[in-house]
């Protein structure tokens, strides 16, 4: 069989990752089967589908390279087509007109249903089933001669020769319908295939209330468009094994319909967040830079700065961010000396007497390395400790936030190495001046 998956959003202007997790698991397994992955836009409501809620589908699909194979359909062009099958519903008396509801606002068009079971096989829930009587005649047509949901979603799946319908599982009760839809217009019912849920910490279906929602917020917030991919693919389904971190081909691989879960899937921002520092970490170490270059030139940060300075802090910053616009805050001091201090950090670590006398007494050993490297550096700093009688941390962690103005960072000697010797000694000068008017730092005292 020729797989033909679809994904038919109705646009509204921004995209919810759980409509996004549907276009990904119909693109995954059209890849998977080696069939092709349709976009249906249903713009019948022309009152949100405006071009820019349109655009908005076609950047997330274009962001995350969800590609279709085909020119995508726009079901507000096939309006002729919904009411010339509804006519021949008519004529051959599997509908009927009536005043719904006795509005006087004219006649709806209905789909009788038919005296038998209406049933189908959803390849996650296995086979569903709803008795004759259980579903009530279907109205396809409004009174204002507008087609439903219903009767286009039917009628535009089986023009585009759709094999697998696979959606959110709050359609469950509708494809009870669309079956006697099918069987009323003699087609043949495709494979369905419900996703469950996405849901917040507490089991609801998750929403903007619970954190960032929208594929743009994501986007805009520096998650890297292939950890969205790779997070979403684990929404409601898993590989089986406890891999987690896979690349699109690896996806595509092991993709199966018969491994998506019936339970709802949780949205976790913490594991996202997890995965996109996992992603970052495994980048090659030119591309990290080429990345963080843009992401620090965007914000300013590098104006006059050597390319090779820019790759040494880069490199340092490569572990240690989860996020690549992380990289302008973390590592502002590196650029500038006009960078900010963390008062916390400050009152914690540095404006204490014993830490002010320690960073006087390696300042001044600093001052005598002449090999400003990072095994000197450290070697001067265990030894002055050692003499102080204190441990190491006691002299880290000062020096770290006078020359940083930050508590965390990269290795401390690594980062002094790379600031370098007289920015190290003109920083600690100023935070000795700044916190420690009574401490001088001339090593002659010391
Ligand atoms: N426009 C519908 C939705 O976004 C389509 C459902 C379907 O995939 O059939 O929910």
């Amino acid at each position: 069989m020729n797989i033909r998956t679809r994904f038919a959003p109705s646009p509204t202007g921004q995209v919810h990752i759980g409509n996004l997790r549907t276009a990904l698991f119909n693109w995954l397994f059209a890849r998977n089967q080696g069939g092709a992955f349709l976009l249906r836009v249903e713009d019948t409501d022309r009152e949100r589908s405006t071009p820019d809620a349109v655009q908005a589908v076609l950047d997330a699909l274009d962001w995350l390279g969800l590609e279709f194979d085909e020119p995508p359909l726009y079901q507000s062009k096939r309006l002729d087509a919904h009411l010339t099958a509804t006519e021949e519903l008519l004529s051959r008396g599997l509908a009927y007109r009536a005043d719904k509801g006795n509005t006087g606002q004219g006649e709806a068009t209905l789909l009788k249903m038919p005296d038998r079971s209406l049933t189908f096989s959803d390849e996650i829930r296995g086979t569903l089933s709803k008795q004759p009587g259980d579903v009530q005649d279907l109205v396809i047509v409004r009174s204002n001669g507008t087609p439903v949901f219903h009767l286009a979603n039917v009628l535009d799946d089986i023009e585009m020769g759709i094999t697998h319908v696979i959606r959110g599982d709050d359609h469950i009760e509708n494809t009870y319908r669309h079956v006697a839809l099918y069987l009323a217009l003699d087609a043949p019912l495709p494979c369905f295939a419900h996703l469950p849920m996405i849901v917040n910490a507490q089991g609801k279906p998750y929403s903007k209330r619970d954190g960032d929602a929208y594929v743009g917020d994501f986007r805009a917030n520096g998650f890297l468009p292939e950890v969205l991919f790779n997070y979403l693919a684990l929404l409601g389904w898993s590989a089986g094994d406890d891999v987690e971190v896979m690349d699109r081909a690896t996806l595509v691989e092991k993709f199966l319909l018969s491994r998506v879960q019936t339970s709802p899937a949780r949205m976790d921002l913490q594991k996202l967040l997890w995965m996109n520092g996992e992603y970052l970490r495994a980048m090659g170490s030119e591309v990290f830079a080429a990345a963080c270059r843009d992401v620090l030139s965007d914000a300013d940060a590098l104006s006059g700065v050597d390319e090779k300075y820019i790759s040494r802090v880069v490199s340092l910053m490569q572990e240690r961010v989860k996020l690549l616009p992380d990289i302008v805050e973390k590592t502002r001091y590196f650029f500038t000396a006009d960078f900010p201090f963390d008062e916390k950090a400050v009152r914690k670590r540095l404006q204490k007497p014993d830490a002010l006398e320690g960073l006087a007494a390696l300042r001044g050993r600093f001052a005598d390395v002449e090999d400003w490297s990072e095994l000197a550096l450290e070697e001067t700093l265990r030894n002055l400790a050692e003499e102080r009688g204190v441990g190491a941390g006691k002299l880290v962690h000062p020096v770290r936030v006078a020359v940083s103005g930050l508590s965390e960072g990269p290795g401390l000697f690594e980062m002094l190495v790379v600031l370098g010797k007289e920015t190290v000694l003109t920083r600690v000068d100023s935070a000795l001046k700044e916190y420690g008017p009574d401490i001088h730092s001339d090593p002659s005292d010391l």
